[in-house]
């Protein structure tokens, strides 16, 4: 909205979802068409439309036929931020239900949670988030057990199965006093105040279910510790749901994959991460044990000093043993290229007998091809991204071998 076009010029919008949060239809006076943001906007003198506010998002929907891409509320007039233009007149409004269902389980969930943690741990909400796919509460305490953690869900989920009426009722400031609020109101004069039957009391703008069982279901998804307080995630209602779904779907695939019980998949990954580790240890020692063998080989069949080839099917790993092991058993100096990764690798090794500082290959190596890496005076290994030049990478290498060493 430019700066002249100022939202107080006119009267602030009727809410129409603070009478009722189930009305998806309504019909409106279009009081202004301006721009915000380089896009169509309107001022109507009624909505059903939810602004941005309190940690809840706007809502989805349409205007007049034109996608409601943004409802904001600046100082009590709400702009609804269009897709495309409309003509003026009369405008039929229609919310998307889906998503304002969706918001409303999710803040009439945070409310009873945000109860049940101050209730059960005296842990306050600082912040509260309603997100795409998760929303998050910011709670006053420090660290939470396995056991408070369900005692709060299972407290809210009562909450939830006792079906409570949830009501909203305007209170003048005055009269604030007497309202059993959790936490004190940020706004001043007349206040709406939302309270889930005799359980919480909060002074709130948003939209919210009738009745508690409409939620379905209130679940701590995650935690996460954050300036010293804790990031709760939450889901309510469908969101639960579809969580449950897929992690349902995730436990058979890995009960199947496992071929035992739901319940022992846990047991069961951890015992083969540690089978895994165990056989990780004995391979290593197995490829030293072969590295040592193939070594000998090689060092009967060199024909002098300096032993070099590019070795197709071995990792950069195999090769370095092999090199090592090489260079151990007598004076030598190995150039070998490893092509068994999507990169090729270059290990230089020398017998410790050896004087040359095989440091100085390294540039020899980078007038042939592009390399990174390094190394001592003993060792140096390099990386290519151009594999299949390794061969004359390694005559390069060899060629300075034979005069340096
Ligand atoms: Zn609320």
């Amino acid at each position: 909205m430019p700066e002249n076009d100022s939202p107080k010029k006119y009267p602030d919008t009727r809410r129409l979802y603070y009478e009722d949060a189930y009305l998806m239809e309504f019909k409106a006076e279009i009081l202004a068409q301006t721009e915000h943001e380089e896009l169509s906007s309107v001022v109507l003198d009624q909505t059903a439309f939810y602004p941005e506010s309190g940690g809840q998002p706007w809502d989805k929907g349409t205007l007049g036929g034109a996608e409601v891409i943004k409802v904001l509320d600046l100082d009590g007039v709400i702009l609804h931020v269009l897709k495309s233009e409309i003509a003026g007149g009369p405008v039929h409004g229609k919310v998307d239900w889906a998503t304002r269902f969706d918001h409303m389980q999710q803040h009439t969930g945070q409310h009873i949670l945000s109860q049940a943690f101050f209730e059960t741990l005296k842990g306050e909400t600082l912040s509260f988030h309603l997100g795409p796919d998760v929303s998050t509460l910011e709670i006053g305490l420090r660290a939470v057990s396995d056991a408070e953690w369900d005692r709060v869900e299972d407290r809210a989920n009562a909450i939830v199965w006792e079906d409570r009426e949830v009501k909203t009722y305007f209170v003048p400031e005055e009269k604030i006093g007497e309202v059993p609020l959790r936490r004190p109101p940020k706004k001043q004069g007349l206040l709406r105040v939302v309270e889930v039957d005799g359980f919480d009391y909060s002074a709130c703008g948003g939209t919210h279910c009738r009745r508690t069982g409409e939620i379905g279901l209130i679940k701590l998804a995650g935690i996460e510790k954050i300036r010293g307080n804790i990031r709760f995630e939450f889901l309510c209602g469908g969101r639960a749901l579809r969580d449950y779904r897929a992690k349902d779907r995730t436990a058979r695939k890995l009960a199947g994959a496992f071929s035992c019980s739901e319940g022992d998949v846990a047991g069961k990954a951890e015992k083969l991460a540690a089978d895994h580790k165990a056989l990780k240890k004995r391979a290593r020692r197995l490829e030293e044990r072969l590295a040592a063998f193939e070594a000998q080989e090689v060092v009967r069949a060199a024909a002098g000093p300096v032993i070099a080839a590019v070795l197709e099917d071995k990792t950069p790993e195999e090769a370095r043993f092999l090199a090592l092991n090489i260079v151990k058993s007598g004076e030598f100096a190995v150039v070998y290229g490893a092509a068994g990764e999507s990169q090729g690798h270059l290990i230089v090794a020398r017998s410790e007998s050896l004087k040359a500082d095989l440091r100085q290959v390294i540039p020899v190596i980078g007038a042939v091809l592009p390399v990174k890496g390094g190394g001592g005076p003993s060792l140096v290994e390099l990386v290519t991204a151009e594999k299949a030049r390794l061969q004359e990478a390694i005559d390069a290498a060899v060629a300075w071998l034979r005069e340096n060493m």
